[in-house]
């Protein structure tokens, strides 16, 4: 779950990392009001879920109130286009105004899950600003890496990496700080992610998170209600809220086969077959070993309500969730949904000629594929065929 920059420097502050000051405004006249208690000159920053907003005109810099105001009425309301929110941009709901610093220096800060080592590691460049992902592609020996262990980083780790980045003087310290206090929001806060960029120290040897950006591990959010209560839902994809709040696990894609399956191995394993077969699948979808006839349902009405699905591929593998359950909530769903693409099925396990018969005696318009690569190559070629009609 990803959180705006100004939730992010909330849960920061909690933890220790020195944030600039500022005051989130979903007007231009609150706008005004925050430059006014803020006092002297600010940064007006859009607030959507992505990154790139400084080049894409969603930061401005305002001298004054007057200022202020004009650059939120630009802001606020527009839809703002960067290299992260896709060429159909994202609307600006809330903007940020925070006091502007004196910067110094701009450094690069990240932690992110190492997975080949299966720990967060923490990385720093002294190239702050920049896309970490072309210092990566073009500059790799730049980016600096402290491998988190149990117990978190250490202290030494933090002055290695400040060392590294050639901080000197009276930043020295703060700098260390702010660097393992994010680790430790990092760790209790369960994110998957938090990047600094970027972290800067000021001409009176500050050193502060001037932007943030942190996602948590959806799975971790039962036991972070404070964190939860963080979801934007106007930031996501309406229909993978809509699986979350059913329990489905729901990404979707840009294909056009549709896949219902039930296990996250064998759903990733289908949507590679699919595209073995010639096709793209249009969603990631796991319904669960326990799935009951609900979600099914819900299952169903979530694929379906991608206009881009031309044909639905419906694997599954009966174990805890039985082949006949399955049956009954695809029929429940045919029958109260208006379902007009093909489906083809690949049916295995507990219950399965009890399933299968529930579905010949339906009525309903479907294949039966004998296995994993025939039920694709059908589901692919429908897609085709009913896209042509
Ligand atoms: P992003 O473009 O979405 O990553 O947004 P950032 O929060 O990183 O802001 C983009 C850039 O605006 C930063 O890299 C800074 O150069 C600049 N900026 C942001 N806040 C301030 C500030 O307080 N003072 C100054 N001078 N520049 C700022
Ligand atoms: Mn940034």
């Amino acid at each position: 779950m990803k959180v705006h920059e100004y939730q992010a420097k909330e849960v920061l502050r909690k933890y220790g990392v020195p944030t600039p000051r500022g005051i989130v405004s979903n007007t231009a006249r609150k706008a005004r009001e925050a430059t006014e208690l803020l006092g002297g000159s600010v940064v007006v920053k859009a607030q959507i879920h992505a990154g790139g907003r400084g080049k894409g005109g969603g930061v401005k810099l305002a001298g004054n109130a007057d200022e202020a105001e004009r650059q939120a009425t630009t802001i606020i309301g527009m839809n703002l286009v960067t290299h992260q929110t896709g060429p159909q941009g994202r609307k600006v709901k809330r903007v940020l105004i925070e006091e502007q610093l004196p910067i110094n220096r701009e450094i690069y800060l990240g932690i992110v899950m190492d997975r080949a080592a299966g720990k967060p590691v923490f990385m720093a460049s002294a190239q702050g600003g920049m896309d970490i992902e072309e210092i990566a592609e073009k500059n790799p020996e730049a980016i600096l890496k402290e491998t988190i262990g149990s117990g978190g980083m250490r202290a030494f780790q933090a002055r290695r990496l400040a060392f590294g980045l050639g901080i000197t003087g009276e930043a020295f310290g703060p700098s260390v700080q702010a660097m393992l206090a994010l680790s430790r929001t990092y760790e209790e806060s369960d994110a998957s992610l938090i990047e600094i960029n970027p972290f800067v120290l000021t001409d009176d040897g500050r050193a502060v998170a001037l932007d943030a950006k942190m996602d948590i591990d959806d799975n971790s959010l039962f036991r972070h209600p404070d964190l939860a209560a963080l979801r934007d839902p106007d930031e996501e994809e309406p229909l993978e809220t809509e699986a979350i709040n059913q329990g489905l696990n729901y990404i979707k894609l840009d294909g056009n086969v549709g896949c219902m399956v039930n296990g996250a191995g064998l759903a990733m394993a289908t949507m590679d077959i699919i595209q073995y077969a010639g096709g793209m699948p249009a969603n990631f979808l796991d319904v669960g070993g326990g799935a009951n006839k609900d979600q099914i349902k819900h299952g169903f009405r979530i694929i379906l309500s991608d206009s881009n699905v031309k044909a639905i591929l419906i694997n599954i593998f009966g174990g805890i969730l039985k082949v006949d359950v399955l049956a009954e909530g695809i029929v429940a769903a045919a029958q109260e949904l208006d379902i007009d693409v093909p489906m083809v099925l690949r049916l295995e396990g507990t219950n399965v000629d009890r399933g299968r018969e529930i579905l010949e005696s339906s009525g309903l318009d479907f294949a039966v594929a004998a296995d994993m690569k025939a039920a694709a190559e059908q589901a692919v070629a429908r897609a085709v065929q009913h896209n042509e009609q």
